[in-house]
């Protein structure tokens, strides 16, 4: 039996406003325990929530960069159920009325395909506290700071067919809430997070299989694998003649399983109602107007300016907008820095790229500066440094031994022109090596290879390859 998975993710984005969505405490991550959380984020008798307009901004511009419709009256509902990190015993939500519905959004696929991914809604609402389990060994701690901190829940369509179209998706939807600049999406943080809705049904068939959510995964590749093995399970279970229950499941990184965490018969029932503390949220079309003319350029507008403008494959153009940083790095290179797009594109993307994953590093942090970055590749792009040089150079600027001129200086690496010193050096290596020649000579072509070799290594890599390859021409004809 040939099986086809059936994913839809719903993922909960904090917004980067500075206050609460119905209160002014603050939001900044990373304070004592406790200290954030006021009367109002507590729900204690006596007190109103007031909303952050700068939420609903937020939550408006994603609304337009997804292609969606931004409702000009939406409801906020209490979802009803009670859990310790949230006191109130209930979550201020948008349920029947949200603030966005009918997104879409085009992902692209390893093998260069495109595909539209439907998103159902996104809605407003608020965030809980946290429990702590693992500091302490006999008991929960609570820590409410996060209690109504503004989150964008956004529901997809159950319109993807695998852990790598889900993982396309929650990236592309990262990005755009990078570029938008209303989330950090700090995924270690919590401010951005996945559910992950799976099921399989026989290919060919119409109906959806029954699914399974799991929680909470706060990395690209805790959701991949949480899919994939995901989808294993549920193979198996069928192929057995089972049946799949429809359940919350958590991952757990550390053995990378998921396990059952609630039953849908145990599951709660929300019992919605809108919430009597809080009007309707009204935008008017003027606002709204507003609000979609203050929107940044966006990741497909930037790729598609990115290929006219600097003429890059769409593999260069995709790679370099996925991040903001990113793409405003490798402009400034080019714009201020001068140095020509296809050069800048290949470092940024490969030299640079390498560096900062392997040493976790994000971009606005680099080591390399965008300005250091165009020195070197004007460095190439004038002939002192030969490409691989200049990864030589590059690794040293990376350790703070200076700028590009003075690493140079200080090891030498100037790249050989004087077409009479390589010429030397040419001459001493035909000399070296007479059986070599003859094979070259009597028809043996793949022996040229061998000679550019030595050519560059009496250099120390220093000769321009270029001219090795045209003086050896000269030479051994
Ligand atoms: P709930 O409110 O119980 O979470 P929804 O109907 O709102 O349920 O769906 C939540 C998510 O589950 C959506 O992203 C949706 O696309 C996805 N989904 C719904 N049915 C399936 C299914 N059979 N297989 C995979 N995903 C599904
Ligand atoms: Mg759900």
């Amino acid at each position: 039996m040939q099986w086809e998975t059936v994913i839809g993710l719903e993922i909960h984005v904090q917004l980067a406003t500075q206050s609460k969505i119905f209160s002014g405490a603050s939001t900044a991550y990373g304070a004592e325990p406790n200290t954030q959380a006021c009367a109002v984020d507590l729900g204690l008798p006596g007190v109103l929530p007031v909303l952050n307009k700068e939420a609903v901004k937020m939550a408006a511009m994603f609304g337009f960069a997804v292609d969606a419709t931004v409702a000009e009256r939406s409801v906020f509902a209490r979802k009803n159920y009670f859990y310790p990190d949230s006191p109130k015993g209930y979550q201020i939500s948008q349920f029947e009325l949200p603030i966005v519905e009918h997104g879409k959004l085009e992902i692209v696929l390893n093998n260069g395909e495109c595909k539209t991914i439907g998103i159902t809604r996104a809605h407003l609402e608020e965030d809980a506290g946290k429990s702590l389990h693992e500091e302490f060994p006999d008991s929960t701690g609570i820590d409410l700071n996060r209690c109504g901190t503004p989150l964008i829940e956004i529901v997809s369509e159950p319109d993807m067919r695998s852990a790598e179209e889900a993982v396309a998706y929650m990236k592309k939807i990262h990005s755009i809430v990078r570029y938008l600049g209303i989330s950090d999406g700090n995924m270690q943080e919590g401010s951005f997070r996945c559910d992950a809705n799976v099921s399989m049904r026989p290919k060919g068939q119409k109906e959806f299989g029954t699914r399974t959510e799991t929680k909470n995964l706060n990395s690209f590749r805790f959701v991949e694998r949480a899919i994939n093995h995901e989808i294993e399970r549920q193979i198996d279970v069928l192929e057995d003649g089972g049946e799949v229950v429809q359940e919350t499941r958590l991952y757990d990184a550390n053995k990378d399983e998921t396990r059952s965490m609630r039953s849908k018969e145990e599951a709660n029932d929300y019992r919605y109602f809108p919430d009597p503390d809080l009007l309707p949220v009204v935008i008017n079309s003027e606002e709204l107007e507003a609000i979609k003319k203050e929107l940044p350029e966006l990741p497909a507008a930037k790729n598609a300016r990115f290929k006219q403008s600097y003429e890059l494959n769409d593999y260069d153009a995709e790679n370099l907008v996925m991040d903001k940083d990113t793409a405003d790095y490798f402009e400034n290179i080019v714009n201020v820095g001068n140095v020509k797009a296809k050069l800048a594109a290949n470092w940024v993307l490969g030299e640079l790229t390498a560096a900062l994953n392997q040493h976790d590093i994000e971009i606005m942090n680099s080591p390399v500066s965008a300005k250091m970055m165009s020195e070197l590749l004007i460095r190439i792009e004038d002939n002192t440094l030969s490409n691989k040089i200049a990864k030589e150079v590059f690794h040293a600027m990376w350790a703070g031994e200076g700028s590009v001129d003075e690493i140079i200086e200080a090891k030498g690496l100037k790249q050989i022109t004087d077409s009479s010193e390589i010429e030397a050096l040419v001459d001493q290596v035909i000399a070296d090596n007479p059986e070599q020649v003859e094979q070259y000579k009597s028809g043996k072509d793949k022996v040229f290879g061998f000679f550019v070799g030595q050519v560059m290594k009496l250099s120390k890599g220093k000769a321009n390859p270029q001219q090795v390859n045209e003086l050896l021409k000269a030479k051994l004809q």
